[in-house]
């Protein structure tokens, strides 16, 4: 029997997540919760999934709206295995899925505090096998690891400056900025160093952000300490072991982020994902021990396939992560953009 999966906030996140359970031979979406009948909300009927209001007051008004949920959230919950929560930040879901004895996934809006453990699939999958409550840490967090965990294991890091040109808002997102301006995190380290220590706490990394008016991706100049010296092809040696970063070249045209949306749209991913964190091969820079590249986070999908693997793990679908990446990745076709 697969296992029932409950999408609670059917967003940026939700939808996506959705889709890709929907992909998985060893899951089932049992339904998606909202809180408002728009347009998301008729299209998850269209594709499918049974449709759930938030609460009594929400179910009001998806009938005024013509859509009849299957239940209230409440409802959902008994008859699922996990609840994927894909709400906006603290919108304080879990008494909820306490009292009803169901698994919990969050996301990276959370606090690592909610669930005193954040989840990432190369470098934790093991330490979250059968888990209650996880998180996912954010796209920027997401992406911070998957380039740095494998640099850490394989070369030894002694240290990390990560400069954050972050998105002002998501493509769908028309109330957000700034749209005329450059606007920095004041906070020092902003908060993904200390996010990304949620997962590796070993690892001395400082991080520095600022928003810019994209809405595309996010981009990261990184500079590494490693233990030892190196060289460029040794480092992207290293990096060709993990399907989850992708390269891209300037020398092939990939000048910007705009150019790897159009090789998203290229490969025919669904509303042109990027899963993978992708490296610009012709930055990576090395000098003796000190390394130097650049990154683009798709910040709207980078956390899909973490999100799958987390079920397996916090379900134990699967107790070895690395065959729950290699099912997730195919299902996805992750790694076709090497
Ligand atoms: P979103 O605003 O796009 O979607 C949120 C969804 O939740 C909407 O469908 C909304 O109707 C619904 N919702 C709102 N309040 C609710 C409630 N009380 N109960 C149930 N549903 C409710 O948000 P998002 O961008 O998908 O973000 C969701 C989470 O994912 C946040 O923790 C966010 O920080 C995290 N995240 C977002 C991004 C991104 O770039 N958008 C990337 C990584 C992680």
């Amino acid at each position: 029997m697969p296992a029932k999966i409950a999408i609670n906030g059917y967003g940026t996140i939700g939808k996506r997540v959705a889709d890709a359970v929907a992909l998985q031979d060893d899951m089932v979406v049992a339904g998606v919760a909202k809180t408002k009948p728009d347009f998301e909300a008729k299209l998850a009927v269209r594709k499918g999934f049974p449709l759930y209001a938030a609460t009594r007051e929400a179910a009001a008004k998806f009938e005024k709206a013509g859509l009849k949920p299957a239940g209230v959230l409440e409802d959902l919950v008994k008859v699922a295995d996990l609840v994927v929560d894909c709400t906006p930040e603290e919108s304080g879901y879990k008494p909820l899925y306490e009292k009803a004895g169901v698994k919990a996934v969050w996301q990276g809006g959370e606090e690592h505090s909610l669930t005193n453990l954040s989840f990432n699939a190369a470098a934790n999958y093991s330490e979250c096998v059968g888990a209650t409550f996880v998180r996912v840490p954010s796209c920027n967090t997401t992406g911070l690891i998957r380039t740095l965990y494998p640099l850490d294991a394989h070369i030894g890091v002694e240290t990390v400056l990560a400069v954050m040109v972050r998105r002002a808002a998501d493509p769908g997102d028309s109330k957000r900025g700034p749209i005329n301006a450059i606007e920095p995190e004041l906070e020092m380290p902003s908060h993904h160093g200390p996010d990304v220590q949620s997962v590796l706490p070993k690892l001395d990394i400082h991080t520095i952000a600022v928003k810019v008016p994209t809405t595309l991706m996010h981009l990261h100049a990184i500079s590494v300490d490693l233990k030892r010296p190196s060289d460029a092809a040794a480092v992207l040696d290293v990096w060709k072991r993990f399907p989850r970063v992708a390269f891209v070249s300037g020398a092939d045209g990939i000048k910007s982020t705009a150019q790897i949306i159009e090789l998203a749209r290229d490969l025919s991913r669904d509303r042109s994902d990027f899963y993978e964190i992708a490296v610009w091969r012709d930055g990576v820079h090395v000098d003796g021990k000190r390394l130097y590249y650049f990154q683009a986070v798709h910040q709207e999908s980078d956390v899909v396939p973490e999100n799958v693997d987390a079920i397996r793990a916090v379900l134990e679908l699967e107790k070895d992560g690395r065959k729950s990446m290699e099912k997730t990745d195919r299902s996805l076709k992750i790694g076709l953009a090497r």
